[in-house]
Formats: structure tokens, C-alpha cells, sequence
């Protein structure tokens, strides 16, 4: 008897569900190398570990006690354990973009002013955003391709003799340059300046891959979120305060019904925290990278962040020709080791792009404001070992090939080399 008789009559009867026609041959189609995992490296959302994927997969739990609540207890702890402070952390339901805004709204008041210190556009981003809150900002032009100056920091902060300087806004690492600023030098022209300005400091770029100090050097206020370094989705924004930013608070009236960190102190009341229901999944995400980065030891987790950097350098070194790739950060003691902007030169950025994708399943962060079309973007944060980021390097370098673009030699050859030399 013919078994596909019964499928038929099941399929007409609709207890068999519908299969998707398959010819079986690949008449039609586009020969691509892009199956198998797909690798996005791009500056965030970074790659999630299946472990923290796995965590995130539960039915909803007792939010009033239990299990859930421990965790978010001990997520707060350990999340302050990552930033090296003592202080506490405000957790927003929202992207960094949400973290910026809750960090704006608690410290200050309509009427204040803000320096903003230029790096690229997260800084900046950051500032245009204290500005519709109904603060002053002022930019202190940064030299492009430099990271920020402090003396011409310190320069300005005596220059304000009324202290009319609210805060210091800046970025730790600037996603669009690749450049990483010098956090204590910073607070080291604001002390010299004897200036009573707030340190606000972005590290969403950064936490968990560059080495950060929040209390010993002297930050107050930190900002980050959970999809770059913290290996989780996007969805949470952490704002770490000072004693100097909890004062600020009481006298803050920017602060708003949701954002405003009064009610969220009290750790009886665990609703509050959130300001509402928790963040159920995310916590146990949470939770799960940061057993993650401790098993790893946060020193070794920077160390591991600064070799597979170095790797990436040595590859943008070796390809760099005229006309062709070159590094966007020319100094490099100020190139960042959680992404780097690669200028593509006479290199059409966008068809690198475009090649690595769809024909190699390499997808590369594009080039932002200024950078659009003329710069590709690597990322290399969070959940990375040297497969993956060799893997990265050596489809770009296959892709280069395929465009017949000028390379000054391998640099898939030279980031191994600087991985061997590191292991
Ligand atoms: C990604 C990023 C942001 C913005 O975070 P969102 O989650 O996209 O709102 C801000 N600052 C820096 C330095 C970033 O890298």
C-alpha cells in the first residue's frame, strides 16, 4: 500500500501540518558560502552565550518572593562588584538611551549647565539629550582624531569661576571613533581645576571589557546596559551614583515618576526597584553573565578583551595601504578594545559589507554619522574567543580578496600571530 495515500487524506483532513514544497535541487538559487552559525560582529547587541539564552527560557515566577527576588538582590550586588564600586546601582527598564535619561534627570536641574566632552557622537548624543531635558549644554571640541584633552578640560573648568558647570559628561569608549578616553586622567583636570562638577562617565560600550574603577577613580555617575560587555539582550540600563550624585538628587528637579531613584532605594520593597513588574527574563540573564564573567575572573575577562583587540590591530596594521584600509584612532595608546573603526579609504564600505554578509555570514557595524560610507566597524566585546574573532578577520580579508581591494599584506596571518604570541 502507498504510505503517501494516508498523508494526503491526513494533510485534507488537517491533522498533518503543511510541509513547505522542497524541488530538492538547487535549480534557482545563488550559490553562498553564509550557512551555518551566522557571525555578527558588530559593536552591540554583541553576541548572546547560549548559556545566557538557556537561562532566559522559564515561565513566569512568584515576583513577590523567592527565587526571582534573590536573584535580582544579588544581580544588583554583583553588577556592583563589575563597575568596582560600593555605591549603589539604579536599574532602568529601557536601552542605554533610558540609562542616559535616568542619569540626567536625578542629578540635575532646569537651568544647569553641562560640559560635554567630544569623542564622537555617543558624548554628544548624550548632551543633545540633557539639552531637551532643559539643561545648558556646552561641547569642549575634541581634536578629531584625538581623544579628549584634558588640559583643555582643565583649561576650561578654571575658566568657569562662577562654577556654573554642573557635570562632566563623557564616554569611556566612543562606539563611532573607536576611541577610548582617559577616565582618570579626566577626574585628574577636574581635581587640578578644584572644580565641583559631577563626573559622568558612559561605559555602555565598556563595562566588562575595559578596566573601569567607578569609586577609585572618582566617577559619579556611571552609566551602562546589558547588550555590549554584559553579554545579554538589549533591555536594561544601570546608573551607578556617588555620594555627590545622591546629593545632587535631593536637589534635582529634572527628576520624573518613572526615572526617579527615591522610591527605587528602599530594598524592602522589591516591586519598587523596578519601578513596576521586573524585568523577569533579563534578570536571569543577568544573572547568568555575570557567574559567567566571574568564573573568568573580571582582570582576566580585560586581559582576554585587550589580546583579541590586539589581534584585530594587527590585522587592520597588516592591511593598512595607501588608498585602502587605515585605523580611524591614530594613537595607539587611545584605541579601544571593545570595537574598532577601520577608515575604508578608496574601499567601498558599504559592498565589504554587503560581500561579508550575504556571501561569508559576517555581518560589520556600518560607519556612523560622519563615517557613513567611508568606514566599516568591528566589534569585539563580550562573548569572544579566537575562532570567532579570527573567523571575523579572515572572511574580511576573503571579502577584501574577492573585491580586489589593496591590502598591504595579511592581516588574518598577523592576528593569529598576535594570538599565538598571547596564548
Ligand atoms: C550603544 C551605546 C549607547 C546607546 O545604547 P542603546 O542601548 O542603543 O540606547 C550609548 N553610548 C555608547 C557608548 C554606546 O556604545
Amino acid at each position: 500500500m502507498n504510505s503517501g495515500f494516508f498523508v494526503d487524506v491526513a494533510r485534507a483532513r488537517g491533522t498533518l501540518p503543511r510541509r513547505k514544497e522542497h524541488s530538492g535541487c538547487s535549480w534557482g538559487k545563488k550559490m553562498s558560502l553564509s550557512h551555518g552559525r551566522p557571525m555578527v560582529s558588530i559593536p552591540g547587541p554583541s553576541v548572546i552565550p547560549d548559556r545566557v539564552l538557556a537561562a532566559m527560557h522559564r515561565p513566569m515566577p512568584n515576583i513577590y518572593e523567592g527565587d526571582l527576588v534573590e536573584v535580582s538582590y544579588s544581580v544588583q550586588d554583583d553588577l556592583r562588584k563589575i563597575a568596582r564600586t560600593e555605591q549603589p546601582v539604579y536599574i532602568s527598564v529601557s536601552n542605554g538611551h533610558g540609562a542616559w535619561e535616568m542619569a540626567i534627570s536625578n542629578t540635575l536641574s532646569r537651568g544647569d549647565k553641562v560640559l560635554v566632552l567630544e569623542s564622537g557622537t555617543f558624548a554628544i548624543g548624550w548632551g543633545e539629550m540633557a539639552e531637551v531635558s532643559g539643561v545648558k549644554t556646552e561641547i569642549l571640541p575634541g581634536e578629531d582624531p584625538y581623544p579628549v584633552s584634558p588640559e583643555a578640560l582643565e583649561e576650561r573648568l578654571k575658566a568657569d569661576l562662577s562654577r556654573e558647570i554642573a557635570a562632566v559628561m563623557v564616554v569611556q569608549v566612543d562606539t563611532a571613533t573607536s576611541v577610548r578616553n582617559d577616565i582618570q586622567a579626566i577626574r585628574a583636570a577636574i581635581d587640578a581645576a578644584n572644580h565641583p562638577a559631577l563626573l559622568m562617565v558612559d561605559c555602555i560600550a565598556s563595562l566588562g571589557c575595559e578596566p573601569y574603577e567607578h569609586d577609585e577613580w572618582g566617577a559619579d555617575i556611571t552609566v551602562a546596559a546589558t547588550q555590549k560587555g554584559l553579554m545579554v539582550p538589549p533591555g536594561l540600563g544601570f546608573v551607578f551614583a556617588s555620594e555627590k550624585a545622591l546629593l545632587a538628587h535631593k536637589r534635582a528637579d529634572l527628576r520624573t515618576g518613572y526615572f526617579d531613584w527615591e522610591p527605587r532605594t528602599n530594598p524592602e520593597q522589591h516591586y519598587k526597584i523596578y519601578c513596576g513588574t521586573p524585568p523577569i527574563q533579563h534578570l536571569w540573564a543577568m544573572r547568568e553573565s555575570l557567574d559567567m564573567l566571574f568564573e573568568e575572573g573580571l582582570e582576566n575577562v580585560w586581559r582576554r578583551h585587550r589580546v583579541l583587540a590586539d589581534a584585530v590591530r594587527a590585522a587592520v596594521d597588516a592591511w593598512q595601504a595607501p588608498a585602502g584600509l587605515s585605523f580611524n584612532i591614530v594613537d595607539p595608546q587611545s584605541r579601544s578594545n571593545s570595537v574598532t573603526t577601520v577608515l575604508t579609504g578608496e574601499i567601498d564600505a558599504s559592498e565589504l559589507r554587503t560581500i561579508a554578509e550575504s556571501d561569508a555570514g559576517v555581518t560589520l557595524g556600518v560607519g556612523l554619522d560622519e563615517f557613513a560610507d567611508r568606514a566599516i566597524r568591528i566589534g569585539h566585546m563580550g562573548h569572544l574567543n579566537p575562532p570567532m574573532i579570527l573567523g571575523t578577520l579572515g572572511t574580511i580579508e576573503a571579502a577584501l580578496t574577492k573585491m580586489g581591494s589593496p591590502i598591504g599584506s595579511s592581516g588574518a596571518a598577523a592576528a593569529a600571530a598576535a594570538i599565538g604570541a598571547a596564548l
